[in-house]
């Protein structure tokens, strides 16, 4: 099994990358929620040349990636899922349920330390929101990230599978929740009461600092609810509210150099 999901592991996550991006930009331009204020080919330029840009840092800085680290841990009988030897699929699913909850309370420590958040607010400071805002993250913060994920699945002891399917859907729900894409009221809705819907994460990328300090979820929903930090719409509706950082509000900040260099900038709204 181990040996089968190394073999195949970058070709299942550039399919499923590929497959859902094509889904999404379609379905994006058939339902689109708000009209965009930026041209795209540059913004998805920036944005998807600072995703390859993470993929190559990642790579270089870490000597291991998440599968890897997975199976050392395996072999070495290291985390606490290894020492219980529970079922696969228990692996699989307390990994994702625990990852999800890292990345939330990492989210919120991006929010609340200063230097983190400058970090993190190039995330924030796309001027427009659609699928491409998904990958948009600077290099030091996916550093960062990194780290993170690799203690987890260590400390966990989490399986080979557990991990690829968890960066999987991840990578998955981060172009679905960031996406412009009109979903029936009815429908997000059903969505949000277990996932983190477009409508629900659009809310945490608006100017006003109550709503883009709150809904920090990325994949469920309720470590929103259950934390407190849940809040249900925007004050102005969907299309009309200002989505970015007041201070990064003009054309530059679709601009790739100028991303890399932003956290070293002064903006009027921490
Ligand atoms: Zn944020
Ligand atoms: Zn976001």
């Amino acid at each position: 099994m181990n040996n089968l999901i190394a073999d195949s592991e970058s070709s299942i996550r550039l399919a499923i990358f590929l497959g859902m991006f094509l889904l999404l930009a379609v379905a994006e331009v058939l339902f689109p929620r708000r009209k965009p204020a930026y041209s795209k080919p540059k913004r998805w330029l920036s944005n998807l040349s600072i995703s390859a840009l993470n993929t190559l840092v990642v790579r270089i800085s870490f000597p291991i990636a998440g599968v890897a680290a997975a199976m050392l841990a395996q072999d070495r009988q290291w985390g606490l899922l290894n020492q219980l030897a529970v079922a696969p699929w228990l692996n699989i699913l307390i990994f994702l349920l625990l990852f999800d909850l890292a990345i939330y309370w990492q989210h919120r420590l991006f929010h609340v330390v200063p230097w983190l958040w400058r970090f993190h607010r190039m995330h924030h400071t796309d001027v427009d929101y659609d699928l491409t805002t998904g990958s948009r993250f600077h290099p030091f913060s996916i550093l960062i990230s990194a780290a993170i994920k690799i203690a987890l699945v260590i400390v966990l002891g989490a399986s080979a599978a557990a991990i690829l399917i968890a960066e999987v859907v991840l990578n998955v729900t981060a172009m679905f929740n960031h996406s412009n894409l009109k979903l029936p009221e009815g429908v997000d809705r059903v969505l949000r009461i277990i996932l983190v819907t477009p409508d629900m994460h659009r809310v945490h990328h608006s100017t006003d600092s109550i709503e883009h300090n709150s809904n920090f979820g990325f994949n469920f929903s309720g470590w929103d609810r259950l934390f407190g930090s849940y809040l249900d719409q925007p004050k102005m509706s969907h299309a009309d509210m200002d989505i970015g950082i007041n201070g990064f509000l003009d054309e530059k900040s679709t601009k790739l150099t100028y991303l890399l260099i932003q956290p070293f900038k002064n903006s009027s709204n921490p």
